[in-house]
């Protein structure tokens, strides 16, 4: 079996914009005006995407930039072993919750590369699951880790700097708050312009964790009704597409959380089904479902996996020093 991979070029030696052959000044001067400030943020676009970002309204010249770009890093599709890639993969950093059931459930845990989705009803874990996540990233490797800073984008506006703290301090954590950098969009073209301006800052943070919470908020709330399905569903699906792109290219973990409706309602039967459709039913990795257990218990359930077994699950709390284990 082989398999098509893009080499891993985050190791990669730095370029300026104007190492490219065919961008002079002046085009370096608008590439950098989109905030495009390295050579490699290129090497992940398409051309109808540079047209767009950095405003070039020829495409034969948005093309040739690409692949002048490429080309300057050596990167090319070129195929690997099914053999080679599972020596690869068996490498991938994953990020503990540090809560045994989580991480057997999960098999270690958050995996780079992935992108995962947490569904759930209101007050189901999701924001809680995203607070601790952020934490045990920080951590070393010898303590479930990636020893990375982490992207919080919150668009339901429920980030909460003391939740960090309290779970920092749990896990001998210091300044945890400073390797966070947050987003608040409040409306879907914000949260399109941090999504495609997270370059910079994943290359320079030394980001190993992108969170949204939520995926759907703001689409659902702003992009209403019939008419604009498709509209809602093509952007939705390009921002997943491109957070997809990032966890590829330097090797970091997507975490979203999404919520969930009423599906199913036979007479005694409801049932609430994560929402969004067919984009978000096939985006991420890793799905799972949380559900309300007893009091600060919660239901954690694999709801789609290429790898863990449908319908898994297991129980966690959620305590004032974070999640926990039950006892
Ligand atoms: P959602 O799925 O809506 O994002 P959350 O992740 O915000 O839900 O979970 C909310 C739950 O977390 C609530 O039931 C609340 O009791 C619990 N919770 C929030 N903060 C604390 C805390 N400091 N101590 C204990 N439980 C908390
Ligand atoms: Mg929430």
């Amino acid at each position: 079996i082989i398999i098509i991979s893009a080499c891993n070029y985050y190791l990669m030696e730095e370029f300026e914009l104007e190492d490219i052959p065919g961008v002079g000044r002046i085009t370096a001067k608008k590439l950098r005006a989109a905030g495009i400030r390295s050579p490699r943020f290129l090497t992940m676009l398409n051309p109808e995407e540079l047209m767009e970002i950095a405003d070039i309204d020829n495409p034969i010249k948005a093309a040739r930039i690409i692949r002048e770009a490429k080309r300057l890093y050596g990167i090319e599709m070129k195929p690997i072993s099914a053999r080679e890639f599972k020596e690869e993969y068996l490498k991938w950093d994953t990020i503990s919750f540090n809560v045994k059931a989580l991480d057997e459930l999960t098999r270690g845990g958050i995996s780079v590369k992935e992108l995962v989705e947490f569904a759930g009803e209101f007050g189901s874990g999701k924001t809680q699951i995203c607070h601790q996540l952020a934490v045990t990233a920080q951590l070393p490797p010898s303590k479930g880790g990636v020893a990375g800073s982490v992207v919080y984008i919150d668009t339901e506006r429920t980030f909460s700097p003391g939740r960090i703290e309290k779970i920092a301090e749990r896990f001998g954590l210091d300044n945890a708050l400073n390797n966070i950098y947050l987003f608040r969009p409040t409306t879907v073209t914000d949260l399109e312009e941090c999504v495609f301006k997270l370059y910079n800052l994943i290359e320079e943070k030394n980001v190993r964790l992108v969170i949204v919470d939520s995926i759907i908020a703001l689409y659902r709330a702003q992009l209403k009704g019939m008419e604009w399905l498709a509209r809602r569903q093509q952007r939705l699906n390009y921002v997943i597409d491109f957070l997809k792109r990032y966890a590829e290219r330097f090797n970091l973990a997507v975490v979203y959380t999404n919520q969930v409706l009423q599906q199913l309602n036979l007479p005694h039967i409801t049932m609430k089904l994560p929402a969004g459709g067919n984009i978000i039913a096939h985006a991420a990795t890793h799905r799972f479902l949380l559900k309300y257990a007893k009091d600060d218990t919660r239901i954690i359930t694999v709801f789609d996996s290429p790898r863990l077994p449908r319908n898994a699950s297991v129980q966690f709390r959620i305590t004032e020093q974070g999640l926990m284990d039950v006892e």
